[in-house]
C-alpha cells in the first residue's frame, strides 16, 4: 500500500491542525509549509502543537511526513542579499523541520534569472554547501524538486539535479522530490514509458536518492515547460499513468503528496479532491465512500455514455481545443472538469448533492471503469 496524502494547512494549531486535516482525507502521510510559502514570517516552532500533532499521526499510522521550503528561497540568485537570505532562511527551516522530526524538506533548487544555467547550477551548489555546513547536527535531507522548466528555473532535467549534487560536498544530505506534473511538463514521458523514465533517473541520479513523490496531473501537454497542476484524471497525464506511479513497486516506500488544485465554481466553494484521489490510488473506494457513491458514478457513466462522452477522449480533446483554437477558447474557456460538472448540473442529475460531492464523483468517473470494477 502506498503512503499517500496531500498538502495540508499548518496555520492556527500547527501540526495538530495539519494532522487532523490529513485524517479527514484518509491520508497516510502529508506535507506542510511551516508558514506562508510566499514569506519568511514564522511562529516559534515550539508553539506549533508538535506533540499534539504527533499523537494524531501515531494514532493514524502516519510515520513519515514532508516539509516544503517557501518559494521565495532562491539559491540560484547572483544578488548577494537574495542569496544570503536564502541560505540563512533555509537553515532556519531545516532546524524547524528537524525539531518536528521530519526527514525531508522539499526545495525548488532555484532560478538563474539574468545569468545562465551553468551559473545557476554552480550558484545553487555553492548555496547548498553553505547551508549544509551550518546544519550538520540535524538529520534533515534537502529534497531537490524536479522542475517543469518555466522561466529560468533549474532542475528541469535529471542531469541538472545530478550536476548540482556532484558539486555539493555533503551530498549525502541531498535527496530528490519527483513531481509528476513537473517532469511531464519538462518532457519526460511517464504516460507511455514510466519504467524508461525511472530507469533514466536511476542511471543519472540513482533511485536510492528519491525521498518524496509529488502526485499531480498537468494542465499542459508533455514538454510544455508550464507547471500548472490538475486534479488526477482531469489533465494530460490521466489517472492510469498516475496510478502506475503511485503503485510502482520501486516507489512504495516513499511519501506521496498530492498538490492538486481545489475546485469549485466560486472561490468560496472551492474544495480539495484529495479524499477521492487518495481512495482511488490506494484502492479504497468502497471503504471510503460506500455503495451509494458508486451508484452515483454509474449514473454519471450512463448519462455521459448516452451522450457518447468517453472519459479520456473528452479530457484530451477539450485540452487540445483550448490549446490550439484561440477563438474557441475565447468563446468558452472552461476546462474539462468544469464542462463535465456543467453537463451534470444542466441535466439536474444530483439535485440534492453539493458541488463538492458532484465533483468527487466526477473524479472517480474520470479514473475509468476498471477502477469501479475493482472497488
Ligand atoms: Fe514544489
Ligand atoms: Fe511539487
Ligand atoms: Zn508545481
Amino acid at each position: 500500500m502506498p503512503k499517500i496524502g496531500s498538502h495540508v494547512s499548518f496555520s492556527d494549531k500547527g501540526l495538530l491542525n495539519a494532522a487532523e486535516e490529513a485524517v479527514t482525507y484518509g491520508s497516510s502521510t502529508f506535507m506542510i509549509y511551516t508558514g506562508a510559502p510566499q514569506n519568511t514570517r514564522r511562529k516559534p516552532i515550539e508553539e506549533q502543537f508538535i506533540e499534539e500533532g504527533k499523537a494524531v499521526m501515531e494514532k493514524h499510522a502516519m510515520n513519515e511526513i514532508v516539509v516544503h521550503a517557501p518559494y521565495i528561497i532562491n539559491l540560484g540568485s547572483y544578488k548577494e542579499d537574495t542569496f544570503e537570505l536564502a541560505v540563512r532562511f533555509l537553515q532556519e527551516e531545516i532546524r524547524r523541520t528537524d525539531y518536528i522530526g521530519v526527514r525531508n524538506i522539499v526545495l525548488h533548487p532555484g532560478a538563474y534569472t539574468d545569468k545562465d544555467a551553468e551559473y545557476g547550477i554552480a550558484r545553487i551548489a555553492e548555496g547548498l554547501n553553505e547551508v549544509l555546513a551550518g546544519v550538520k547536527d540535524t538529520n534533515v535531507n534537502i529534497a531537490l524538486e524536479t522542475m517543469a522548466g518555466k522561466g529560468t528555473e533549474i532542475g528541469r532535467s535529471f542531469e541538472e539535479l545530478a550536476e548540482i549534487m556532484e558539486q555539493v560536498e555533503f551530498n549525502n544530505k541531498l535527496s530528490v522530490c519527483l513531481d509528476t506534473c513537473h517532469i511531464h511538463d519538462a518532457g519526460y514521458d511517464i504516460v507511455n514509458d514510466l519504467d524508461g523514465v525511472l530507469h533514466h533517473f536511476d542511471k543519472v541520479i540513482g533511485l536510492e536518492k528519491l525521498g518524496v513523490i509529488h502526485l499531480n496531473d498537468s494542465k499542459n501537454p508533455r514538454g510544455a515547460s508550464k507547471d500548472r497542476h490538475a486534479p488526477l484524471g482531469s489533465g494530460w497525464i490521466g489517472f492510469e499513468a498516475m496510478n502506475n506511479v503511485a503503485n510502482h513497486e520501486k516507489l512504495q516506500h516513499l511519501p506521496m503528496i498530492l498538490e492538486t488544485p481545489w475546485i469549485g465554481k466560486a472561490d468560496k466553494t472551492q474544495r480539495p479532491m484529495y479524499e477521492a484521489e487518495i481512495a482511488l490510488l490506494s484502492g479504497n473506494l468502497n471503504g471510503r465512500f460506500g455503495g451509494e457513491f458508486l451508484d452515483h458514478v454509474e449514473r454519471i457513466d450512463f448519462l455521459l455514455g448516452k451522450k457518447e462522452i468517453h472519459y479520456r477522449d473528452f479530457v484530451l480533446n477539450t485540452w487540445e481545443l483550448l490549446k490550439n483554437d484561440a477563438k474557441a477558447k475565447k468563446a468558452d474557456g472552461r476546462e474539462p472538469l468544469e464542462r463535465l460538472y456543467d453537463i451534470l448540473h444542466e441535466e439536474n442529475l444530483f439535485s440534492d448533492l453539493s458541488e463538492e460531492q458532484i465533483n468527487q464523483r466526477l473524479i472517480v468517473w474520470l479514473a475509468g471503469k476498471d477502477i469501479l470494477k475493482k472497488a
